[in-house]
């Protein structure tokens, strides 16, 4: 390369720095004769040289910035100081900006030329606009932390969580100022974790940090205060360049709110509202669960039925009810452990949930601790309850969860239907299965009958006598109704009348019973028969209709039957439950000249006090105080007194199920007025009724004193 000689003019013009140099000692107008200005100047600046001259620098200097460019400029002409650099901004013709870094110094040359002052810029306004982001971001940053409604920190990747930052926010959260946790100078973060969710954090950070991927986690501090928040974490690992961990940097934000909310929800979703036990919706999703994950272990549910309660509600009360049933609850509980799991899956009802069990011994026995434990509470209340169980069978992967419950609801409601006053245990099995459908066929046969589609005499009527102890001549029949299907054969009423009763198709049926009932009446008065009454069975369920009266009474005129010669028989035992209604009812039926028959007198634990307000005729002594008259010591048998009883209360008596000379003996002997039973007849059908009834007209009387089989 040729060594050339470096001239002023060749350095002034290539130099990568503006530079002016003036003669004029003002920032105004200047001549150009003796103003030197580079390319370098011209480019920054954006100005022609002639455009610079004529201008002059103060007229181009951003406003901001020209007092003090000016200030100085002033303080160097007056020799104040010597030299002097500014950041300064200068106006570009199309408005834009750019940013110089400046130095202005005094300038002699030579001695003929009265220069001033050189001026040399560089253009930094890309370094500006750094800075200027870099401040911005730096200002919003600390805004943003400042505002945060939780803590940012950088810490370190150690089991202290060591802070090496920690923003304002921290005292809010834990209590604590931000520097007591700063290198752990009064405790480490670690120490704020309750303790239950340390291990978690810790492994949950090294999870997250070997996958490389951001951590989330959710867990409870505990305060300077002793209080427990809820927090939700979310950080990320800080590497160097050979991919070694850094730091950890992150915020913590106070979720304590949306987990109250979330966790009163669930506690909703998932417990009875009243004994706070776990309810059936969590039932079912445990169930879901277990039946994935644990195909092996045994499971049973043992399901308790307490509906009977509801019975006490009706006398004492929702609250007392409801009193009895918190105390179950309590009683069941103290019987939960891992393998047994208490539900409420409904107001009167519970739920073991039984796994692991050994084999159905340990079920057994498990039952006799809830009937020990229950009995006590239960038992001088009255009621019973059932318990079902049912052993929940995995041979597939599927398991019918509603099926599984529909078997329990059947065990543990069979034991509630044929046991009623105890409490009493029932495997779901194949027995019970049969048992179910056969209610399921006799509840189709029932509506069937009920819509008047079968035209067959499915539903038929026996008629049993009834026989006037005093006169010896038959007093009546007892309608009793009578089932027979195809497929069931004959099913008695003591299996369907509850069926029907349950289903409420007891009402159409009951009708139906009625209206034959009233055809035999008149079959009895066309063949002469003018005074032989029929009995009627009604159940409460039709009793209790509104529009039960007008109905009968609308029936009955349009039949033309006379009341008097209709008894009405209803049970002693639904009185417990309704007696002013009923007897209200009652009052209207006899006004209206029926007679009123108590059943099955003795056995519906009514009191004796309200026994007196019974407005009935007739009481029907249970065949329970019949079959007593068996026994050898008579002395002691009871029937005597109900017989003396109800005629001081101005009924007359009916034995029920007299079956032998020594019953009818004693019921002569006390009085009792009238008996029914197989030793005079079995129900007849209709036929064999008439038939009977000419029999006994022949002899006239009932001879009694003879042994009545014989007539
Ligand atoms: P209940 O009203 O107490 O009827 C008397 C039951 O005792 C009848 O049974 C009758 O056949 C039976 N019985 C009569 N004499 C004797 C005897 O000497 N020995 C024995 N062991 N039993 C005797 P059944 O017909 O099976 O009726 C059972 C119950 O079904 C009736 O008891 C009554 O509560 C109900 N029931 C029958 N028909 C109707 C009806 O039309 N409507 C309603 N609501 N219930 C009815
Ligand atoms: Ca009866
Ligand atoms: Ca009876």
């Amino acid at each position: 390369m040729d060594k050339q000689p470096l001239t002023f003019d060749m350095i002034f013009d290539q130099v990568p720095i503006g530079m002016a140099i003036s003669l004029s000692a003002y920032p105004k107008r200047s001549d150009e004769a003796v103003v030197r200005i580079n390319s370098m100047f011209e480019q920054i600046t954006g100005r022609t040289k002639e455009e610079l001259i004529s201008l002059g620098w103060a007229k181009i200097t951003h406003p901001d910035d020209l007092e003090e460019d000016l200030k100085n400029f002033w303080k160097l002409q007056s020799g104040e100081i010597n030299i002097y650099s500014m950041d300064k901004r200068y106006i570009k013709p199309d408005g834009t900006i750019v940013w110089v870094h400046m130095i202005v110094a005094p300038i002699v040359l030579s001695n003929e030329q009265q220069l001033n002052h050189i001026c040399l810029i560089k253009d930094i306004t890309e370094r500006k606009a750094i800075e200027e982001a870099l401040n911005e971001s730096e200002r919003s940053k600390s805004v943003f932390l400042s505002h945060l409604p939780g803590l940012a920190y950088r810490c370190n990747n150690d089991p202290d969580w060591t802070m090496k930052y920690v923003s304002k926010g921290c005292f809010n959260l834990t209590g604590y100022p931000p520097e007591s946790l700063l290198y752990n100078r009064d405790l480490s973060y670690n120490d704020l974790i309750a303790p239950e969710y340390r291990k978690a954090v810790w492994d949950g950070w090294e999870q997250t940090l070997a996958a490389r991927q951001p951590f989330k986690s959710e867990y409870e501090i505990i305060t300077a205060t002793g209080e427990r928040k809820w927090v939700l974490e979310l950080g990320q690992g800080i590497y160097n360049e050979q991919g070694e961990i850094e730091a950890l940097e992150g915020i913590i934000l106070d979720i304590s709110d949306r987990k109250a909310i979330e966790n009163t929800l669930k506690y909703n979703n998932e417990h009875d509202r009243w004994t706070g036990l776990y309810n059936r919706d969590y039932l079912v999703s445990l169930l879901e669960k277990d039946i994935k994950l644990k195909k092996k272990t045994k499971k049973a549910l043992i399901g308790i039925n307490l509906s009977m309660v509801q019975l006490l509600t009706i006398n004492y009360g929702f609250q007392y009810s409801q009193s009895l049933i918190k105390k179950a609850a309590e009683a069941l509980s103290q019987y939960c452990s891992d393998k047994r799991i208490l539900f409420q899956p409904r107001e009167n009802r519970f739920i073991f949930y039984f796994s692991d069990y050994r084999d159905k011994s340990e079920l057994v026995e498990f039952c006799h601790v809830i009937v020990e434990t229950l009995g006590s509470l239960f038992v001088p209340e009255r009621i019973g309850g059932g318990i079902g169980v049912v052993e929940i069978e995995q041979k597939q992967n599927e398991v019918d969860i509603e099926r599984v419950l529909r078997k329990l609801l059947i065990a543990s409601e069979k034991c509630v239907n044929l046991f009623g006053k105890d409490l009493e245990i029932c495997f779901y099995d194949e027995e019970l299965e049969a048992l179910v459908n056969r209610e399921r066929y006799i509840v189709e046969a029932l509506n069937a009958i009920a819509m008047d589609e079968h035209t067959n005499d499915e539903l038929f009527l026996q008629y049993q006598p009834i026989i006037n102890l005093r006169t010896g001549s038959i007093f009546g029949f007892e309608a009793l109704a009578r089932l027979r299907t195809e497929k069931l054969g004959l099913v008695s009423p003591l299996e369907f009348i509850p069926i029907a009763e349950k289903t409420k198709l007891i009402l159409s049926i009951g009708e139906k019973v009625i209206i034959e009932a009233f055809r035999f009446l008149n079959k009895l008065k066309e063949c002469g028969y003018d005074g032989i009454g029929v009995s009627i069975n009604i159940s409460v369920i039709q009793l209790l209709k509104p529009d039960f009266i007008s109905r009968l009474f609308e029936l009955m005129s349009g039949m033309q039957i006379n009341p008097k010669n209709i008894s009405i028989e209803i049970t002693e035992s639904v009185f417990v439950s309704d007696f002013d209604n009923i007897n209200n009812v009652i009052k209207e039926l006899r006004k209206a000249g029926f007679h009123i028959a108590i059943d099955d007198f003795g056995t519906g634990y009514s009191s004796l006090a309200r026994e007196k307000e019974l407005k009935a005729d007739c009481m029907k002594i249970d065949k329970h105080f019949v079959d007593d008259l068996l026994n050898e010591d008579l002395k002691k048998a009871i029937t005597c007194d109900i017989i003396s009883m109800a005629h001081k209360l101005g009924h007359y008596t009916i034995a029920e199920g007299v079956e032998h000379d020594i019953q009818l003996r004693y019921l002569i002997e006390h009085n009792c007025d009238k008996i029914q039973g197989y030793l005079i007849s079995k129900p007849l059908d209709e036929k064999e009724a008439l038939e009977f009834l000419k029999k006994h007209d022949k002899n006239m009387t009932y001879s009694l004193t003879s042994n009545p089989r014989s007539v």
